[in-house]
């Protein structure tokens, strides 16, 4: 067996970029290569990829693995739908094994962030673990005994649009009050707008040049990372949410660790310190349950590609037996 036979493509594609990495079988990044997503145009995206594919795979790799935002067919390797893009059947899995001559192997980003989180990340040593991703959405990845649960059609863990609040803002999937609407990225630059429009928080409004419509979550970060009491406030307040609506989800899934990664979480324990104490109080029957502990993921940005390597280099493994 030669050096590079344990060696994957891992590819994650959002609504902005194409993250791609050179992985081991160990979970070594080896190289990357990160492009914008023409998101808009799903055929360009998918050449994109190809092209992302093709700059990391010399020496050679044996498999392709992808994370896409969206809902996927893992048997298929068909992104069905994106709730917040204009990706609908989309053949990835078809699309880069002719174009590359790869085995490929196509998840939804967040399971394949839960697999990476759970193979090298904050997930290891667990064998029953939840992955809560809070960025402009939230995204979810179930380890179930060691393994990805993905439920009947490969569509499980879409945590991000259960509905929390019925009469609350549009979701890009067509309902109201989904939870990534309410404790989202999405959600921390939306309170930081509306904190601003009403005179609340100097230092947000300084960060954004002044215009409230320029707030985004980062913003609100920044703000709060420097101290500002309002932007903190609005961290603990979206914090909360995310507290509450985990604690449902340990009620049904009981799992032993919640990793939460994602853009967010560069807030720390401003935003995770709030959704503890949220947890403790939600969550069915407290004291008589082992603790759970609510922690930060580890693999940053590099969680999905990471992961989405190391399922299709294990995919390869089950089938060659
Ligand atoms: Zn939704």
């Amino acid at each position: 067996m030669t050096a590079t036979m344990g060696e994957a493509v891992g590819i994650d594609v959002g609504g902005t970029k194409i993250a791609g990495l050179r992985v081991s079988r160990e979970g070594r990044v080896l190289a990357r290569r990160t492009v914008p997503t023409p998101a808009s145009d799903p055929e360009a995206t998918v050449a994109e990829m190809v092209r992302v594919a093709s700059e990391l795979r010399t020496p050679p790799v044996v498999a392709v693995g992808v994370g896409a935002a969206g809902m996927v067919d893992v048997g298929t390797g068909v992104l069905r739908y994106a709730p917040n893009l204009a990706w609908r059947e989309l053949p990835i899995a078809e699309r880069l094994r002719e174009a590359l001559g790869l085995p490929c192997q196509v998840d939804n980003d967040a399971n394949a962030a839960a697999w990476g989180e759970y193979r090298f990340g904050a997930g290891r040593g667990y064998r029953h673990m939840l992955l809560v991703t809070v960025g402009t959405g939230i995204g979810g990845g179930i380890v179930a005994g060691r393994r990805l649960f993905r439920g009947a059609h490969g569509f499980a863990a879409e945590i991000g649009h259960i509905v929390v609040d019925p009469g609350g803002p549009l979701c890009g999937c067509g309902n109201r009050g989904c939870w990534e609407q309410v404790a989202s990225g999405h959600a921390i630059g939306r309170l930081g707008r509306e904190a601003v429009a009403s005179g609340d928080s100097s230092l947000i409004a300084e960060l954004a040049g002044g215009d409230s419509a320029a707030v985004t979550g980062q913003t609100v970060t920044e703000a709060a990372l420097r101290g500002d009491r309002t932007a903190v406030s609005i961290l603990a307040e979206v914090g909360r949410r995310l507290g509450v609506g985990i604690a449902g989800l340990v009620n049904v899934l009981d799992p032993q660790v919640v990793v939460v990664g994602g853009g967010a979480i560069a807030a720390g324990e401003l935003l995770l310190e709030p959704a503890r104490a949220a947890y403790g109080v939600a969550v069915e029957a407290p004291d008589h349950r082992p603790p759970v502990p609510i922690v930060a993921a580890q693999l940053g940005n590099d969680a999905g590609a990471v992961g989405a390597a190391a399922l299709a280099l294990e995919e390869l493994g089950a089938r060659r037996g």
